[in-house]
């Protein structure tokens, strides 16, 4: 059988020869086989911010530091390269077999940081157990189904991160809230009430500050979207990149170009500018009649970020379970029983019946 891999990803251990995988939640890689473990230093003291102008630009499409050894899910679109020998590799999303002779050498914008995985498998199925024991409605056989660790992933997500100085000038309004009394008649004779209103003047100046990684998910298939539930990360545990990381896992090539990453970004900017010049304008009510949004210095990153997956079958259905690999943080798709439902709602019914009958 063919490796898919590229033999400087590999790292074999000095001891036994077998394959070093990271250890999660350490800065090591560990045999499985004799124990062995290995440091992994950092090799930079801090991580690689590129000047995004001169990619978007000079560089342009084809602006890649390093090639990747990968392979394209031929159902949902996933691109995936794989840190390990893999008897039959899967499609880390859908569970699609992948075939290794389809193994394409990609460029690929070397990642600047990525956060290792904290988790490691085992936490990872016992979270997952724990998910399927708590499902209300969920078949009996499920767990089965749900549990078989073939199934189960560790994939590091692509994302774009973007730094920038965001400068804006704006013209717009201040609203100020008053009160007017008002009467009105009403069955009960005269009145009065307090009315509400606003007094608008002019208001224009500027805005600027710093604007600090702006996190877009770059992995863009055709469906199956990482549920939002999970993708809260610490960034704080960034860390540079080190191939070493990748040990033992699976990493998704971006689908979603720089240049396009970029521009999702600069909407991203976009709303804070507005959130500061509202601020600036201050008073009760804002208006933002025109704003110059200008952005300098930018930054951007690619970095990867640990999920796990597991992609399941059940009655000829897929679903798809998940786990932040930093924080446990869990959502999945799940079936229900009809069965127990329906005999749920029964035994409501009855209950009610009864208590109808002994009310009279
Ligand atoms: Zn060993
Ligand atoms: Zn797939």
């Amino acid at each position: 059988m063919e490796e898919v891999q590229k033999s400087e990803y590999r790292k074999a251990c000095a001891n036994c020869g077998a394959e070093l995988k990271y250890k999660p939640g350490s800065h090591q890689l560990a045999c499985d086989y004799c124990g062995y473990e290995e440091f992994i230093e950092g090799s930079k003291s801090s991580f690689e911010e590129l000047e995004l102008q001169h990619y978007l630009k000079v560089v342009g499409e084809n602006a890649f530091t390093d090639t990747i050894q990968l392979l394209q899910c031929k159902n949902c679109g996933a691109n995936q390269h794989a840190e390990e020998h893999y008897k039959s590799l899967h499609c880390v999303y859908c569970g699609e077999p992948l075939i290794l002779e389809d193994a394409q050498e990609e460029g690929w914008i070397l990642p600047g940081a990525l956060v290792p995985f904290q988790l490691d498998a085992q936490r990872a199925r016992q979270i997952f157990k724990k998910w399927v024991d708590d499902l209300w409605f969920a078949p009996n056989t499920l767990k089965k189904a749900a549990l078989d660790p073939e199934g189960l992933h560790g994939l590091y997500v692509p994302y774009w991160t973007f730094d920038a100085n965001l400068f804006a000038s704006y013209q717009g309004q201040r609203g100020d809230y008053y009160y007017e009394t008002q009467t009105y008649r009403s069955n009960k004779g005269k009145q009065t009430r307090q009315v509400r209103k606003t007094r608008w003047t002019y208001a224009s100046g500027t805005v600027e500050g710093f604007v600090d990684d702006i996190l877009i998910n770059a992995s863009q298939r055709r469906s199956r979207e990482i549920p939002s539930k999970i993708t809260f990360w610490n960034l704080k545990d960034l860390v540079p990149f080190n191939s070493k990381f990748l040990s033992g896992f699976v990493t998704e090539k971006y689908t979603l170009s720089l240049k396009q990453g970029h521009h999702q970004s600069f909407q991203e900017a976009k709303k804070m500018a507005y959130t500061w010049i509202r601020r600036d304008i201050g008073g009760d009510a804002q208006r933002v009649a025109h704003a110059d949004i200008k952005l300098s210095k930018e930054t951007f990153k690619h970095v990867l970020l640990p999920v796990y997956i597991s992609a399941y079958r059940y009655k000829g259905k897929e679903y798809q379970f998940y786990i932040n690999g930093q924080t446990g943080a869990v959502t999945g798709t799940r079936p229900y029983s009809f069965w127990k439902i329906f005999f749920l709602v029964v035994f409501i019914l009855v209950i009610m019946a009864l208590i109808a009958i002994f009310v009279k």
